[in-house]
Order: C-alpha cells, then sequence, then structure tokens
C-alpha cells in the first residue's frame, strides 16, 4: 500500500494551522549545506574523541582487534540487555564459512528495572541466565560456557572483559552503577546461582553489528544502531588513537571504537535544536547529554511530536483540538515511535487510519487539517532523524578516507520506520554530492544480529587472541 502523494492536501488548511505548518518546515528541515556543516565538525568531533584531552564523543576503544575470517568456531553464550527486551542466545559458529546457528529465549525488561537498583537488575538478569541455562541444558555436566555480554551503554575498557559504565543513556537511571565496572556484581550474581557462565567479552551493540555484518559481508565498514538509542562503531587503526599511544601498541593494529556518537554537539554549536528538542533534554534524567541521540533516536521520536502538538493546543493563536481534552496527549512519553510510523503509513487520502489512531490512543477528535497537520510533522520529525543519521555515517567514512563501502545498521527505527532508509540514503547523496540513480558509494544496509552473533564473533576473537597471547 504505497501512500498517496499529499501535495495539494493542504487546499482546505485553514490559516493559523497552515501557518503553524510552515513554522514547523522551517524548524524541522535540515537543508544540504547544514548536513555539510554538521558533517565536517562531526569529523572533528570524532577526531577530537580520540585524543587524550577527548572531547564531548567518548570514541571509546572496544579491544575487540580487527574483523573476523570467517571460521571462527565454537559453542557462545550471547546475552543481550535490550531497552524493551532481554535476550540469551546459544550461537554455534561450525567449520562452515560465515555459517552460524542460533537459539534464542526472549525475557520482558520490566520497566521498574530501569529505575530501580542495581540489585535488582543483575539478580534479573542472572536468574534469566540460570532460567536459559536449566531450560536448554537439563541434567547436562557444563564446563563454564563462555559469554558475550551486549551491554549498549558507554563504557570505559582497559580489558574487553570489563567495562565502567560512564553514564546511563536511553532512559535508564539505576543508582550506584554510573562510574563502576558492571562485570564483578553481575558475575557475582552467576556466581550466587552456581550458573556455570564465564563472561569472556562485553561488547557494544554497534561493535557487535559492525563484526556480526562484517562476517557475511567484507565491504562492511561500519555497524550502526538506529533504535531506542543511536550510535555507531567502526575500525580504526591503533596508531591513530592518540590516547592509547602510552600503551604502545603496535600502530597496525586494528580496534574497533564504539564511538557514543549519541554524544555529538553536547555544546549546542551545530544541531539545528527546536524548542521541544530543548524541552527533552530538560525534562530528561540526563539533561546535556546525547543532545544528538535525543533528536534521532526511537525513544524520543513520539515524544518531539506529542510537545509540539501540546505546545500547539495551548497556544491561543491557534485552534488545535479545539476544547477538548488533552489529557491523554499531556502525559510524558505516552507515545512512541511507532504511533508516528503508523501516521507516515496511513494509506489513505482522507487520512481515516491517523484519525482512528487520535480516537483510540489519545481520545481526541480530528479534522482533516489537524490530520494534515499531524501527518507533516511525523514526516518532518521522521525525515529530520533519518538526514542527521547521515551526517555520522559520512563523517566516519571522511574520517577514514573511505570513498566506499557498506554499513550494517540495526535498529527498530532503520528497520521499521517508513522511509528511514531512503531519506538516510538521500542526505548520503547530498552529503557527498552524488546523483541519485548512480549506485551509490556508501550504502547502509540491514545488518547480522550484532547482538547474538556479534557478541558471540567477538568472544570467538577474543578466546583466539589470548590462545595466540596477544
Ligand atoms: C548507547 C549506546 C548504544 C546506543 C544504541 C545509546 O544510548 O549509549 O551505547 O550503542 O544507544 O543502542
Ligand atoms: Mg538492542
Amino acid at each position: 500500500r504505497k501512500p498517496p502523494s499529499r501535495r495539494g492536501s493542504m487546499a482546505d488548511v485553514p490559516k493559523d494551522l497552515l501557518d503553524q505548518i510552515n513554522r514547523l518546515e522551517e524548524l524541522f528541515t535540515v537543508p544540504q549545506e547544514k548536513l555539510k556543516q554538521i558533517t565536517d565538525h562531526f569529523v572533528s568531533e570524532l577526531t577530537k574523541g580520540l585524543t587524550v584531552e577527548g572531547g564531548s564523543i567518548p570514541m571509546n576503544p572496544t579491544w575487540c582487534m580487527g574483523f573476523p575470517d570467517g571460521y571462527e568456531t565454537g559453542t557462545f553464550l550471547a546475552l543481550d540487555m535490550g531497552g524493551t527486551n532481554l535476550r540469551v542466545c546459544e550461537i554455534n559458529l561450525p567449520e562452515e564459512k560465515g555459517e552460524f546457528d542460533i537459539i534464542q529465549s526472549k525475557y520482558r525488561m520490566p520497566e521498574e528495572l530501569k529505575t530501580g537498583t542495581a540489585d535488582e537488575l543483575w539478580d534479573y538478569v542472572a536468574d534469566c541466565l540460570q532460567q536459559f541455562i536449566e531450560y536448554h541444558h537439563e541434567g547436562e555436566e557444563l564446563d563454564q560456557l563462555p559469554l558475550g555480554f551486549t551491554f549498549s551503554y558507554p563504557a570505559t575498557q582497559e580489558y574487553i572483559d570489563h567495562g565502567v559504565l560512564q553514564r546511563w543513556t536511553k532512559g535508564f537511571d539505576i543508582e550506584g552503577v554510573e562510574g563502576k565496572d558492571v562485570v564483578p556484581p553481575f558475575e557475582a550474581a552467576l556466581a550466587e546461582r552456581g550458573v556455570p557462565i564465564k563472561l569472556t567479552a562485553l561488547v557494544n551493540d554497534t561493535t557487535g553489528t559492525l563484526i556480526a555484518s562484517a562476517y557475511t559481508d567484507t565491504d562492511i565498514k561500519i555497524g550502526c544502531i538506529f533504535g531506542t538509542g543511536c550510535n555507531a562503531a567502526y575500525m580504526e587503526d591503533c596508531g591513530s588513537i592518540p590516547k592509547l599511544a602510552h600503551m604502545k601498541l603496535d600502530p597496525n593494529l586494528p580496534m574497533a571504537i564504539n564511538c557514543e556518537w549519541g554524544a555529538f554537539d553536547n555544546e549546542h554549536k551545530v544541531l539545528p535544536r527546536t524548542p521541544y528538542d530543548i524541552i527533552i533534554d530538560k525534562e530528561s534524567p540526563r539533561p546535556g547529554q546525547q543532545s544528538f541521540e535525543k533528536m534521532i533516536a526511537g525513544l524520543y521520536l513520539g515524544e518531539i511530536f506529542r510537545l509540539v502538538l501540546v505546545d500547539l493546543h495551548g497556544n491561543p493563536d491557534v485552534k488545535i483540538f479545539d476544547g477538548q481534552d488533552i489529557g491523554k496527549l499531556k502525559k510524558a512519553y505516552s507515545l512512541d515511535a511507532s504511533f508516528l510510523a503508523q501516521i507516515e503509513e496511513d494509506p489513505f487520502e482522507n487520512l481515516s487510519e491517523t484519525q482512528d489512531l487520535f480516537a483510540n490512543k489519545l481520545s481526541i477528535t480530528t479534522s482533516k487539517p489537524e490530520l494534515e497537520l499531524c501527518r507533516r510533522l511525523a514526516e518532518l520529525i521522521g525525515t529530520r532523524a533519518a538526514r542527521l543519521s547521515a551526517c555520522g555515517v559520512a563523517a566516519i567514512c571522511k574520517k577514514k578516507g573511505i570513498s566506499s563501502c557498506h554499513v550494517g545498521a540495526d535498529g527498530s527505527v532503520f528497520n521499521k520506520y517508513p522511509h528511514f532508509k531512503a531519506r538516510g540514503a538521500q542526505a548520503l547523496r547530498e552529503i557527498l554530492d552524488w546523483p541519485k540513480g548512480k549506485k551509490d558509494p556508501i550504502e547502509i544496509l540491514p545488518a547480522e544480529d550484532g547482538s547474538g552473533v556479534g557478541a558471540a564473533l567477538i568472544s570467538a576473537l577474543t578466546l583466539k587472541r589470548c590462545k595466540e597471547g596477544q
């Protein structure tokens, strides 16, 4: 069902709403020149993050040192602690090149856990792992199983099997974890239960995505997540990481860098932030952080949309949802990115699906002009997210001097948000001055399972490196 073109559908929109649509277009549109400016600043911030002084982008060394060759073997567990689910996988890497088998169980990540205590978190995680082992290996005598733990938050790592949480992101706010190594309490919870698991590697989801995608596609140079949060990893040479110079590593050794680019422009130099972005930041548990992420990631897209509508409703010069109780709309984070996705996917000229959405979810009756405004607003927010994302990808390529490559991408926004891929590709063409219709030099493609297969591969690579005594 291809949505009809909505051009010309603004004919009956009254002046106050039309003025607002124009204002929103102005606020949320990122023109080509701005994309280029953001990209250039991004390049210098990536470089700065690798220096001893550092910058706002953490550029975390991951100790994942090199790509797989496709012949990795063994059986590994992988744990993915995401925002909505906790997933446990067992991955078998057979002799055949680039192959894998996977079994997995998903557990719900209870909402209370995200703002609870550290003990509750690690107990829950260990319980899930224990359940998984009991279910899949009932009655077996087990040696310690190696585990790749995908911990998708910024962590400082001096070794691959340790990581000090720099700060929570994505709305997590568990006290007593920031600034500490997350591995000891995790292992203690496992030991308490006698679960035969040995953590081999602590992995960011972007690093996992990079490695899993490179396992099957050797053109992959970058791994990205566009989901609840947003971030990327790529392979750097140790010689280009001044903050590791004191370690005297071979300058030609590769090292995956988890950029943590969500923190890009925390000092507000280039990003075209709107008043709504400023509110999102202020009301978040970590104001001043993840500026880039807060304009792009799935966690925030619905909230930006909601804040605009609440603002318009409260504006005496604008008639929208006039005289209606907007109590439900007033609840923070009541709309998620899938709400916007559904609006953008409404195939009907009269936007009747959007009308139903507003009625059912928010108890708001909408007129045709109001629906037109909502549709346009969703498009603007979704388009801005995709275009800003492209700046990060282009910046890594520019920094590394990569003129053509594949980028492995995963996450709910990338996989499910309508037109995200096409809009991102269009923005890349604008940044690179590349004509449409000619084969794109940089292509962002759906990734292999980074938090499962990627974490397993990184565990395999780590064990191999240990054996070789590197
Ligand atoms: C985290 C990153 C993660 C990204 C995608 C961000 O909020 O800081 O570590 O890679 O979300 O999950
Ligand atoms: Mg994830």
